[in-house]
Formats: C-alpha cells, structure tokens, sequence
C-alpha cells in the first residue's frame, strides 16, 4: 500500500517537474535557428541528452521541418537571440 502511494508520489513529482520545464524552457533549432516550444506531453517522450555545450532533444523544427539535436534553451532568452539567430522574421520582438 506504501509502495503504491510512493510510486504515485514519485510519478506526480515527474510531471509537476516536465510541466514546470515546459513552462520555462524552449528550443532552438541548430539548422535554421528557430526557437520554438513544446507540448507538455511531446517534452515528456522525446529522447534528450547533454552535450559539451548544453542541454539538447531530439525535436522537429516547425521551421525547416527537419529532424534536429534543438538545443534547450531558457524562455527568456527567446528573442534576444546570441547573434546567431538568422533567417526568422516572424518571431515577434519583445513578446509577452
Ligand atoms: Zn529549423
């Protein structure tokens, strides 16, 4: 019976921590330079990783419609861009 509220515990503790990642982060396509978020569900399954230079997952771009390594990047840094941000018009400045 512990067990069982244990695991539920652990369980509703793995999905406060996705849904509190998918508010506060984004990514970035390293192909076209798209930043774009995700879906709660899509952050939970899509397979993910660490690399020299950060946090990554396996996402199709909505951009360039290809299969990339998006680099995990902070909500806030959406937009204001590190000088390698090219190619995208639409993403509206300032937002929020
Ligand atoms: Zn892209």
């Amino acid at each position: 019976m512990w067990t069982v509220i244990g695991l539920v515990a652990v369980a509703a503790g793995v999905v406060l921590l996705v849904v509190w990642h998918g508010r506060n982060f984004a990514y970035r396509c390293r192909r076209c330079g798209n930043e774009f978020a995700i879906s709660t569900a899509l952050d939970f399954v899509s397979p993910h990783g660490i690399w020299f230079d950060g946090g990554w997952k396996l996402l199709r771009c909505p951009g360039c419609r290809r299969w990339t390594r998006a680099r995990m990047i902070r909500r806030q840094e959406m937009g204001s861009g590190d000088g390698r941000k090219e190619g995208h018009a639409d993403v509206a400045s300032g937002g929020v």
